[in-house]
């Protein structure tokens, strides 16, 4: 390579250059030096990859660390994973939260294991894996087979928004693609992807940070445009925050012969997919006055009241009554404005051990402990 740009693109809002060789040199070889040594670092394994960048989506480096040690001793391949349990695969996660990246990894993990454990190499042959969506698929794909795509994420947003010093609507689908175009174009000549997208990674994580970059030890400043233009802190733009939503969750526990009742849960917004107690959940304006404890899930905050229903109730009631909840509602406002959601009937009636076991979540184990003294037995 020389040191001309390696190429550059026409795009909509303006022409996306890539960087000179020189720039990409001067990065690849800050980060020879300066990456930090993580246990995912240390062996170029595609499975090991898979599951430190499913792990790493929505969660800190610095968090995930020790759940992927943890994890890899209990599956250290494809195949000891698929012949896991769910339950057992929600242990493991247990903490690190969006749980449905769990339950994909574990399907996934069924796929490649039944097709002799080999990881698929490309963009496309990957996302069609469960839970594998275009971030990981391009992660995978450059940092364990060299294929040469660019990797779109936090990081790399923030560093590429400061050095081109575009005011990228990175959340819009023109902005996004104009940024994945950026990304690509790093990714271009004699360079490997792999090591390339982890540098631009490592950048954003270490020295481009989000209030206080630290300039003068980065290495591509001489070309930062952001930095040249004193604009980094007004970059990357912020998308408008969702705003916050307030429920009151009332969990029902009714016992019988030491196990509770479960439902499936379809509709509260928050533990989709997840075995939860019955009872009502509703949407409020402000919070209730009368809650056991809180509890926030993304931009959930609910306010849990545990209540325990009377078998002696429940015997004289017919199925759905028993359990306290609405028949349906989902939707419908009521005279306050409020949204209530519903539960329906029970579907299974599981033990406590059992429960906490095959979920991993915070806000259930934390209902698990309240209901624990109202339930005889829990083996
Ligand atoms: S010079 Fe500063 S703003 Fe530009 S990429 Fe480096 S750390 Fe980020």
């Amino acid at each position: 390579m020389n040191g001309n740009r390696v190429q550059a693109k026409s795009v909509n809002r303006k022409t996306v250059c890539g960087p000179t060789s020189e720039t990409q040199q001067d990065l690849l070889g800050w980060y020879a030096k300066h990456q930090r040594q993580l246990p995912w670092r240390l062996r170029n394994d595609p499975y090991e990859i898979w599951i430190s960048e499913t792990m790493l989506q929505q969660t800190t480096t610095a968090a995930v660390a020790g759940y992927f040690v943890k994890f890899l001793a209990r599956f250290p391949d494809v195949h000891s994973l698929a012949r896991a349990s769910l339950s057992e695969v929600f242990e493991l996660w247990s903490g690190l939260g969006y749980y449905s990246r769990a339950r994909n990894l574990h399907k996934a993990a069924l796929i490649v294991s039944a097709n002799g454990g080999v990881m698929p190499k490309s963009v496309a042959e990957l996302l069609e894996l469960p839970g594998v969506g275009p971030y990981t698929a391009r992660a995978v794909a450059a940092i364990a087979f060299e294929v040469p795509v660019g990797v779109v994420d936090g990081n790399t947003i923030r560093v590429l928004s400061r050095h081109f010093g575009e005011p990228f609507k990175w959340w819009e689908a023109g902005d996004r693609k104009q940024l994945q175009e950026a990304a690509d174009l790093w990714v271009s000549g004699a360079v490997s992807p792999g090591q390339m997208n982890q540098a631009l990674m490592e950048l954003g994580a270490t020295l481009c940070t989000p209030s206080n970059p630290a300039c003068l030890l980065c290495p591509i400043s001489a070309s930062c445009q952001g930095r040249l233009k004193q604009e980094l802190l007004s970059l990357p733009l912020r998308k408008t925050q969702r705003a916050r939503e307030i429920w009151h969750w009332q969990p029902q526990v009714m016992e019988r012969s030491g196990t509770v009742a479960l439902i499936h849960n379809t509709k509260l917004p928050f533990l989709k997919g997840h075995w939860i107690f019955p009872g009502p959940g509703r949407r409020l304006m402000r919070p209730p006055k009368n809650f056991g404890f809180r509890h926030s899930i993304t931009h959930h905050d609910i306010y849990v009241r545990v209540q325990k229903l009377p078998v002696s109730k429940m015997q004289s009631l017919p199925a759905r009554k028993k359990l306290g909840v609405a028949q349906d509602g989902l939707g419908k406002r009521s005279s306050k404005g409020n949204v209530s959601t519903i539960c329906s009937e029970v579907e299974k009636w599981e033990s406590l051990t059992r429960l906490s076991q095959a979920s991993p979540s915070s806000i259930l184990k934390k209902i698990i402990k309240v209901v624990a003294p109202l339930v005889s037995s829990n083996s």
